[in-house]
């Protein structure tokens, strides 16, 4: 496992955060930035900063924050309506803030792409709006009365704001955290020029890379330190193979690049009090977990079958998440007539055509749901014994983290934040009692039914062993508190030392 080696020793202390995100729950979710955004402002906000969010305004967010309030106005350049910043009116240490220009994010589906999943046509000027506003809201140039010491900064939606802010004399410190780096925003020549960004910004110190406009690269070259959402991912972008190119820029930066493991938000993820699941437990009532296996068997259509071994998979179906592995292996798991599977996703819709051909043929034990259904996904996480996610790269992932709160035991690729949080057993873990669940070591098919069925086996001992391992699990601590304070460390760095900007005249 990867260790992070940032420590603070120095220097003032930043006490207010604007913490910029294309989207945060409850608001707004896609993926797993939205829960990040949801849980890590309010446990900054517990170490007593005070951290305001900003999101865009789409109808589903206006929606969720009823009742709001007008706190400013602002004209911004290329937008012919004055932008709101629009504020939840609600007694929370945490001010949420929504950029409402109508024009950009008063559509109805995903922030992203239209129905058909392309993406939306001018997400250049959506997103250059929203750090235009964001970069006000940074500056004290919207009319709310606050200057922030830090503005964190999350994904090309946001990628900007550094950019922009790196010309002020005045600013902020900037913070970019990676939550995956091949989203990365890139637009034609023709975009840079209509958005009227600064000249100095087209080269290949700035934005361009490629001849294209980069987003994401505004937070890599400029941001005055870059956070990624693991160790191991944060080594791992440094490299060709999970680099896209940017691999030369991450390495020169490599002294302000750190990896920080995402927590998950307990409150909503804690099998002990989960209002979605048939029957809470803990890990001292660990027995009780399979009335919830019992009760997803019968929701899902499979044999109730208390000793058959239930696989779950929950995610986005794209190749990242190597879901093609588990189509390729299911006639060869599904001889095993003990074994069973239940998968929740929705994405590429060939994929989903595929899994969905691969399930017909095991009616009663192998089930496909396509669609997104977040109270599913904590039945899932509650009901089956264990958890696949073969993912090619993952940078920190979240279900691997739900499931061993859960005591679904993970089988995972060792990569990214998988490597970082699931202990595979082996005999040395077996020893010292530390393994958390099945680690194999390349993203093939082979591996996987090679780590599945050690699953099975290690399944079917008599005893209680299976019970230690996934107890095991439960007992791990991903709360946001470690890592929370860890962004605090990485906050007074940043503002102690601010990093150069590489396109300032000489
Ligand atoms: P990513 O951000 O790459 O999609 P993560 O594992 O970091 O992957 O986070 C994904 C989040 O989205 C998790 O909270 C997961 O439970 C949730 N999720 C993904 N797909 C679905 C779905 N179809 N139904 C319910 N929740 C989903």
């Amino acid at each position: 496992m990867a260790k992070s080696s940032t420590t603070y020793t120095s220097g003032s202390s930043p006490q207010k955060i604007l913490f910029a995100a294309s989207e945060a729950l409850p608001l707004i979710k896609t993926g797993g930035l939205a829960d990040v955004a949801g849980s890590l402002p309010p446990a900054l906000c517990n170490l007593d900063l005070d951290v305001r969010l900003v999101l865009p305004a789409y109808p589903q967010a206006i929606e969720r924050a009823i009742p709001l309030k007008t706190v400013a106005t602002m004209r911004i350049s290329g937008v012919p309506e004055p932008v709101r910043i629009l504020e939840e009116n609600i007694e929370d240490r945490l001010h949420v803030y929504l950029i409402d220009a109508p024009s950009m994010f008063s559509r109805p589906g995903n922030p992203y792409t239209e129905a058909s999943g392309r993406p939306w046509g001018d997400n250049a000027q959506r997103f250059a709006l929203f750090c235009r506003a964001v970069v006000h809201i940074a500056l004290n140039q919207a009319g709310l009365g606050w200057h922030p010491d830090v503005v964190h900064c999350n994904d090309w939606q946001t990628g900007l704001v550094p950019a922009l802010l790196a010309q002020e004399w005045d600013r902020p410190a900037t913070i970019f955290t990676i939550h995956n780096l091949s989203y990365q925003g890139m637009f034609d020549l023709s975009t840079f020029v209509q958005l009227q960004l600064p000249d100095k910004l087209w080269s290949s110190e700035g934005l361009e890379f490629h001849n294209q406009l980069s987003f994401i690269k505004g937070g890599l070259v400029f941001a005055d330190w870059v956070t990624t959402v693991s160790p191991t991912y944060a080594e791992e972008i440094r490299t060709a193979e999970f680099g896209y190119g940017l691999e030369g820029l991450l390495d020169h930066r490599s002294e302000r690049l750190t990896g920080v493991l995402n927590g998950i938000d307990y409150h909503v993820w804690d099998p002990a009090t989960d209002l979605d699941i048939t029957q809470t437990y803990t890990a001292d009532s660990f027995h009780l977990k399979q009335t919830n296996k019992l009760a997803l068997q019968k929701e899902m259509g499979l044999e109730q079958d208390k000793d058959a071994i239930l696989f779950g998979n929950i995610g986005r179906m794209v190749e990242q998440k190597g879901i093609d592995m588990v189509i390729d292996i299911l006639p060869e798991m599904m001889q095993n007539q003990k074994v069973q599977i239940v998968i929740l996703g929705s994405g590429d819709e060939q994929l989903e055509q595929a899994l969905l051909e691969a399930a017909e043929p095991y009616p009663g034990r192998a089930v496909v749901t396509i669609g997104y259904d977040e109270a599913l996904a904590h039945r899932i996480e509650a009901g089956c014994d264990c958890f696949i996610m073969p993912s090619r790269y993952e940078p920190c992932g979240l279900n691997q983290l739900y499931s061993l709160r859960y005591g679904t035991v993970p089988i995972v690729n060792r990569t990214g934040g998988l490597a970082d949080t699931v202990a595979d057993l082996n005999p040395a873990t077996m020893l010292d009692e530390t393994a958390t669940g099945f680690v194999f070591n390349s993203p093939d098919a082979a591996s996987l039914l090679e780590a599945i069925q050690r699953a099975i086996e290690y399944y079917q001992r008599p005893g209680l062993w299976w019970e230690k391992l996934a107890t095991r699990g439960m007992e791990q601590d991903f709360s946001w508190d470690a890592s929370a304070a860890h962004y605090l460390d990485i906050y007074r760095m940043a503002v102690d030392s601010p990093a150069k900007n590489p396109v300032a005249a000489a």
